[in-house]
């Protein structure tokens, strides 16, 4: 089995509102173990809603937030990672977690949709990952046409601009299956190298991978997962079907994740997937 690393993954915590939280993680990391993904790299966004809302969580939530996660991978190391999850419209207590969140191990950014991806706000952060050399994890709706409720969403072309303005950070656009059109979204980030994909989200249209794939290639595509591995079983068993070679299989499970997150990050977990627990190469 070709070892999978998860790119966008979250998990539950005692500060959400889901009383079955431990069994919701357990379940991720069973069923993840069964499908063969070696690292998940995860964030939480707040307290899920519970005391601040998702999308805009208070600096008190996403702080402790932050700290289940970061306790939470140390733990599970190395089949866990984590992102810092911040929200750009506290400036500075969002460059304060990362500081924070990287010395304790985060390997990257998440920026969910609490401010519109073009915004000049927007900037110390993505300088900051280019300093830490860490990429970001941008929440995208694919072709926002209009405002949704409780978001500050951004397609493709908002976080072009923002990767135009920094290219030498990486931004890891998520869940083209997330949202609405996908469509438009290869076209808007097509000539953004230091954009990449991943494949998460719950639309499962016939056509998606292999349109991505027609337009930005397999070495800007990662597989993941995000909310719920289900869909995402979807998308990985329907990898093999879009035509793409071995190498570029290998490339959208894991390979490119290598590339993007700092080095020697996933050493361990793919040394383990390696000498056997069910998945060998
Ligand atoms: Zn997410």
């Amino acid at each position: 089995m070709t070892p999978v690393i998860d790119v966008h993954a979250h998990f539950h915590t005692p500060s959400s509102n889901r009383i079955d939280w431990e069994r919701y993680n357990a379940s991720r990391l069973n069923a993840g173990e069964r499908i063969g993904v070696v690292c998940h790299v995860a964030s939480v966004l707040g307290s899920w809603g519970a005391t601040s809302p998702t999308y805009f969580s208070s600096p008190a939530d996403q702080t402790r937030a932050n700290d289940w996660m970061l306790d939470f991978a140390e733990q599970q190391s190395p089949r866990v990672k984590a992102w810092v999850a911040v929200n750009p419209n506290y400036t500075a207590h969002a460059l304060a977690e990362i500081a924070r969140g990287v010395a304790r191990g985060a390997i990257g950014i998440k920026l969910a949709a609490g401010r519109r991806v073009d915004d000049a706000l927007l900037d110390d952060i993505a300088a900051a990952a280019a300093q830490y050399g860490v990429p970001i994890l941008q929440h995208i709706w694919q072709h926002r046409r209009r405002d949704w409720p409780n978001q500050d969403a951004s397609d493709g072309v908002e976080l072009a601009r923002l990767a135009a303005r920094h290219p030498r950070t990486t931004f890891l656009l998520a869940h083209i299956g997330g949202g609405g059109d996908w469509a438009h979204t290869n076209p808007a980030v097509r000539e953004f190298e230091n954009i990449v994909m991943d494949l998460s989200g719950s639309g499962i249209d016939r056509g998606m991978i292999d349109e991505a794939l027609r337009w930005v290639g397999a070495r800007r595509l990662l597989w993941a997962a995000d909310l719920t591995l289900c869909t995402g079983l979807t998308k990985l068993r329907a990898l093999p079907f879009t035509g793409a070679s071995d190498d570029d299989l290998a490339d959208m499970c894991w390979r490119n994740a290598v590339r993007i997150f700092p080095v020697g990050t996933f050493a361990a977990a793919l040394s383990g997937a390696a000498s056997g627990s069910g998945a060998t190469a």
